[in-house]
């Protein structure tokens, strides 16, 4: 029992570099602690779990959504929606063949460093939750942590969120969220190009009618007030939401392999400004994970909570891990429900973000080499709610079975070079059939016109 290892989590990184790399950068002190259940891996799941096809040899017309993401089976994730944007024939054989995408050596390393990060800013607690109620407790609790940590030092990482799009579920972990902006260039002129579209449109308006942005503007700002857990040091701040890709190479990405990262990041920006929000409707996500929401926590569970003092000895580097279960202790007995702790989670979101105006559509993702955690280099994007839409309806018309999945166009067809399937692929075998007759055709007519 207790504090993950570092080493014991890292496969093949150079954590140690990492770490120590991290401490001379950062004073930010961890402050908050993520409490994982026993069973679990650490931290939220990240794969994509699907059980197998029992029988791949008799045709299943059941949609993607009906085989794969229906109750029992998990909801939607982001990774779900996004990793179609790389190529969604190649997504669906790995659902129907494996049941997943399989986890490569590249993403165990990525993992790692994705974990390494985590701690720099959350301990790594493990406890035994007893029922799915507990669990989900933990998991709502690890939010209002994070939330606080945001707060408090200006960065948190490894925040779990939930919302609904299109009816369904969708859940997903947004890898850093920040008060500091990556690049304020870029967001002044982005704010510069929307004010401008903004005038315009008022222009076109009538003078008593109110803009969408006014009208959010109004609705969704609460007044700032320090909490009651903490000040907050960074009144009226922007929200910055960051995602850590890793790779293999020491070269960034470019063009069309970015696509992904950019759906990735517009969806988390989605979900959190929901949840900024208060829009996402916490009975529909209970529901769907089959939890009873008023059910009371257990009391082994909150005495396992309160017992955690008896763990700071054995955590020399954490002052503050007494005072965090101490209060996590007392607030689970408030708070004694899934309801009420969702209750809790929205207050600390009031107070973390200024509704949705303070989510800025700047959008930054970050670059690490998977041996060492090194940055290799960043990337920005700014949110568009029109391309996200168009994505996403797309998207979900594939998952619910309304069209057949698409392989990638002709441009694209270095990615059949590294793909898997390609030996299999249709999708492949038809376009290289209609280059092949193109090709013919030209060369008949070449040699028709030379006689
Ligand atoms: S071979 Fe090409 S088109 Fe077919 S699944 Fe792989 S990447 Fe997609």
């Amino acid at each position: 029992m207790g504090r993950m290892c570092w080493k014991k989590t890292c496969v093949g990184v150079n954590c140690a570099a990492l770490l120590s790399r991290s401490n001379t950068q950062s004073t930010r002190a961890r402050l908050s602690v993520h409490l994982v259940a026993r069973e679990e891996s650490p931290g939220p799941q990240r794969a994509v779990l699907v059980e197998p096809e029992s029988n791949p040899e008799v045709e299943d017309t059941r949609s993607p959504l009906q085989r794969f993401r229906t109750k029992p089976k998990k909801p939607l994730s982001v990774t779900d929606l996004v990793s179609p944007a790389w190529c969604e024939l190649q997504y669906w054989y790995n659902l129907s063949k494996f049941g997943r995408k399989k986890a490569t050596p590249a993403m165990k390393q990525g993992s790692a460093v994705h974990k390494v990060l985590e701690e720099q800013v959350h301990e790594i607690v493990q406890v035994r939750p007893k029922t799915k109620e507990d669990v989900w407790g933990l998991k709502i609790w690890n939010v209002i942590q994070g939330l606080r940590t945001l707060r408090l030092t200006g960065m948190t990482r490894e925040l779990e969120i939930w919302g609904v799009i299109d009816g369904q579920i969708v859940n997903g972990i947004i890898d850093e969220i920040s008060y500091s902006c990556p690049d304020p260039d870029f967001e002044e002129k982005l704010e510069k190009s929307k004010a401008e579209a903004e005038n315009g449109a008022k222009a076109a308006l009538p003078s008593n009618q109110t803009s969408i942005a006014d009208f959010l503007h109004n609705t969704n700002s609460p007044s700032q007030e320090s909490g009651p857990w903490l000040g907050n040091p960074f009144p009226e701040r922007k929200v910055y939401v960051t995602d850590v890709k890793t790779r293999g190479s020491k070269y960034m990405p470019k063009g069309v392999s970015l696509r992904p990262t950019f759906y990735q990041l517009m969806l988390y920006r989605m979900l959190l400004d929901a949840l900024a929000a208060n829009t996402v409707p916490a009975d529909v996500i209970f529901s769907r994970y089959s939890l009873t929401p008023l059910k009371p926590f257990t009391p082994a569970f909150i005495e396992e909570i309160e017992d955690l003092d008896s763990w700071k000895e054995n955590i020399p580097s954490t002052d503050d891990l007494s005072d965090v279960s101490r209060e996590f202790y007392h607030e689970l007995k408030t708070y004694n429900n899934l309801t009420a702790l969702w209750s809790l989670m929205m207050t600390e979101f009031s107070l973390a973000m200024s509704g949705s105006a303070s989510i800025s559509d700047v959008l930054h993702a970050e670059f690490r080499w998977s041996k060492t955690g090194d940055i290799i280099g960043s990337e920005l994007f700014a949110y568009d709610t029109a391309v996200l839409q168009k994505y996403v309806g797309e998207e979900m018309k594939w998952w619910k079975g309304e069209r057949e999945a698409k392989g990638v166009d002709i441009e694209e067809a270095f990615k059949c070079r590294i793909c898997e399937f390609a030996d299999e692929c249709t999708w492949r075998k038809t376009k290289i059939e209609e280059a092949m007759e193109k090709h013919r055709l030209r060369l008949a007519a070449r040699a028709k016109s030379a006689v």
